[in-house]
């Protein structure tokens, strides 16, 4: 198994040293006149936002499971701007909500499925590709379930609570000959792309430095934030919520594996928020090349989404860096700081088609459960860095 996580890890690492990060992504010919990236691999090929849409016949139909606030404000509205996905059915355990949002999405209301006859989705031929929006306890079951009802997946972040839990789902959807996707949004995001590009391509130098922070205040009192308090739900606190994006970014940006890590967790003692999941989170990652990240998350203070890149030569920020719309990306060298100006594009669509092409294309999609299991793996040894306080070799 880890064999096999290694090998797929490592032929992303391969490709995005050849700048194979753009391929199939909208950044093509969407980066403005201050960055001229080198050509690559990537701008040969041809980009599936400049391509028509397929015609509604073509496109393939998704299913959303959970209909909560990230599902219904972000995801369901992007499928107007897909084009190779279209929204055919939802799962929740709230029918009048499901009707709601089927009227307003024109899904037909026999496409609507609860959790429990959810299975016999495996029926309706409408459904290519399930997509589980639940709360992170709830991914690997319903993802299994769903491969195994002859559909392809995508799952949200985090993968799943253990890495147990993500190796099941590898083994259930290549038994079903089904793809398995994680939705890292940032990795088809064109100023997050641009940033790999730039800092991979010597622009800055030679790497140094990365440090990546990601924080908000946790708000139980809001139904999303409930289930984030408890352990049992969430799997962990701000790290495997917001975190992940800290630990994502490092990895995407060096293309490379950590070889060691180092952490510390503290959480304010008597914050009722924080009695079962913890509040802040510092790790430091050692890359082959030598390039170190500091990286952080926490619940305890206002929105924060930043991404820095120092080289010899330059150093490039990113902020806001993982936002859901506008970011600000800034390079600044001996010649002063200039902002990289790039058109904003849909994530969402962008990440949702991306799977469609892939599936059409029978080709594994960018992000696979081997790159979710690796940051679940790499989070547990976060966790046991700070705990032993002891700097761990991967
Ligand atoms: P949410 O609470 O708003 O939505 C979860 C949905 O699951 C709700 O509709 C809820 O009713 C349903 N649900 C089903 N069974 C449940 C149970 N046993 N307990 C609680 N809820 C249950 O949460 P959200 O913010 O939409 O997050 C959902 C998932 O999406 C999480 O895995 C989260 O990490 C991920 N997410 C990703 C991003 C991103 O940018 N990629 C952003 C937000 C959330």
């Amino acid at each position: 198994m880890f064999d096999s996580v290694k090998k797929e890890l490592s032929r992303r690492a391969l490709l995005y040293k050849a700048g194979f990060g753009f391929m199939g992504l909208s950044v093509v010919g969407a980066v403005g006149n201050i960055i001229k990236p080198a050509p690559t691999l990537a701008q040969a090929a041809p980009a599936p936002s400049n391509e028509p849409s397929l015609p509604p016949e073509k496109k393939l139909g998704w299913a959303i499971v959970g209909l909560g606030e990230f599902a219904t404000k972000q995801i369901m509205p992007s499928f107007a701007e897909c084009k190779k996905s279209k929204l055919v059915a939802l799962v929740s355990g709230d029918r009048a909500k499901a009707e709601k949002y089927a009227q307003q999405y024109s899904v037909n209301p026999k496409n609507i499925y609860n959790y429990q006859n959810y299975d016999s989705i495996r029926n309706n031929p409408e459904v290519d590709i399930i997509y589980i929006i639940l709360p992170n306890a709830l991914h690997a079951e319903y993802s299994i379930r769903g491969v195994q009802a002859g559909k392809h997946i995508m799952c949200e972040k985090p993968m799943a609570i253990t890495v147990a839990e993500c190796q099941a789902m590898i083994e259930a959807a290549k038994k079903a000959n089904r793809k398995l996707m994680i939705a890292y949004r940032a990795q088809y995001e064109p100023y997050n792309l641009a940033t790999i590009q730039l800092a991979q391509s010597g622009k800055l130098g030679k790497l140094k430095l990365i440090t990546s922070d990601h924080g908000r205040n946790l708000n139980p009192k809001e139904p999303q934030d409930r289930w984030r308090a408890q352990k049992k739900l969430a799997g962990g606190g701000s790290l495997y919520d917001i975190g992940i994006y800290s630990l994502q970014a490092a990895r995407y940006i060096t293309g490379e594996e950590p070889v060691a890590i180092s952490a510390m967790i503290y959480s304010t003692p008597n914050d009722p928020r924080f009695r079962e999941v913890e509040e802040n989170v510092n790790f430091v990652l050692r890359f082959p090349s030598g390039v170190l990240a500091n990286c952080s998350s926490s619940y305890g203070y206002s929105n924060t989404k930043r991404i820095q890149v120092f080289g010899s030569d330059a150093v490039l920020e990113l902020d806001p860096a993982t936002d859901y719309y506008k970011h600000r990306l800034i390079l600044k060298s001996k010649n002063g700081n200039q902002e990289q100006k790039i058109e904003d594009k849909n994530q969402f669509a962008l990440e949702i088609d991306h799977l469609s092409e892939s599936i059409i294309q029978n080709k594994q999609p960018k992000t696979p459960g081997e790159e979710g299991l690796q940051d679940v793996k790499l989070m547990q040894l976060i966790y046991e860095a700070a705990r032993t306080g002891k700097s761990i070799k991967v």
